[in-house]
């Protein structure tokens, strides 16, 4: 949100959070960054998109003075995050894309003090502006809500291909480690066709090897349709590993087969976990411990253990 001041426009939410959380860095969702580790997430109010099923509307929708809860300027936070024993912090919960000075100050601060800095967003952003808060960024859970036009203006007010352009541009241009979201909603978005659409553009334009996360979406905000069934979510899965993505993930239902991290090259399991606990890391400096395949992401220099329960 921005408003004019003596000197211009002003970022208003700046140094204002809705909330600070530690979080397992499974929940963003990222399960190829660091995982296992915490991260300090936090958000500000309002957002560029208008999602009509927006799981947090109450901030996206939120006016400056109603939800900012708390004042955190940049060296607050990292430090917070350091004081917890978190590896990163998250902007999250709206999208840092409206709150980018404050992200980027946030990010140089956390870099300075061996933090990483991820990013939870839609991706709806204008190119010009991308590198200004990418550049500062090491991981970015991106949204690919749906992949037809009419879903993005129907239901967020926004458009498909800025969103494309977006993910392309992180990861081909960029050493961002990207990870995509698709919340499946029954008859908007999870149709058999749309899955295998948006998988075979995965693969084509970006890299078999970027985890895909599907997860159930639950009636949120202004939207009513039933909840999304296990089973839609599974086939969606399924569809998108024949379409050759070799890491595609279930979030929102209980799936152990769709939590775990298998070895493209010999089929070890090399991350379990229960919920967003990591109970086994079977990864050594990024490689499987099985046989040295190198794993896609981004993993600590060295493990000590395989299990972490
Ligand atoms: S982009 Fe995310 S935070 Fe913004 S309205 Fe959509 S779901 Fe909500």
């Amino acid at each position: 949100m921005r408003e004019a001041t003596d000197e211009g426009i002003a970022l208003s939410t700046y140094g204002l959070s809705s909330g600070l959380c530690v979080d397992p860095i499974e929940k963003k969702p990222l399960f190829h960054f660091y995982p296992g580790s915490d991260v300090l997430s936090f958000g500000t109010a309002g957002c560029n998109l208008g999602c009509r099923f927006c799981q947090n509307w109450h901030i996206s929708n939120a006016k400056r003075a109603d939800r900012l809860v708390g004042e955190a300027d940049p060296q607050a936070i990292a430090s917070a995050a350091q004081r917890k024993n978190c590896r990163s912090v998250a902007f999250t919960y709206n999208d840092p894309v409206i709150f980018a000075e404050y992200a980027i100050d946030t990010a140089l601060e956390c870099r300075r003090r061996d933090l990483r800095s991820v990013a939870v967003t839609a991706g709806y952003i204008e190119p010009a502006a991308r590198s200004d808060l990418f550049s500062v960024i090491d991981a970015a859970n991106v949204d690919l809500k749906a992949f037809t036009e009419r879903f993005y203006r129907r239901l967020c007010r926004g458009h498909l291909d800025p969103v494309l352009d977006t993910l392309s541009y992180l990861v081909h241009e960029t050493p961002v480690w990207v990870e995509i979201t698709t919340l499946l909603i029954p008859g908007e978005n999870d149709s058999e066709d749309e899955v295998r659409a948006l998988s075979a553009w995965i693969r084509d334009e970006l890299s078999p090897d970027i985890p895909l996360h599907f997860s159930a979406y639950r009636p949120a905000f202004e939207l009513k349709n039933p909840a999304t069934p296990a089973a839609t979510v599974k086939r969606a899965r399924r569809i998108a590993r024949k379409e050759g993505l070799r890491f595609v993930y279930t979030g929102n239902i209980p799936d152990r087969d769709g939590q775990r991290t298998l070895c493209a090259s010999c089929g070890e399991a090399v991350i379990e976990r229960r919920g967003y606990r990591v109970e086994k890391l079977a990864i050594e400096s990024g490689e499987c411990r099985r046989c040295g395949a190198e794993v896609p992401g981004r993993f600590l220099e060295r493990t000590t253990s395989t299990n972490m329960s």
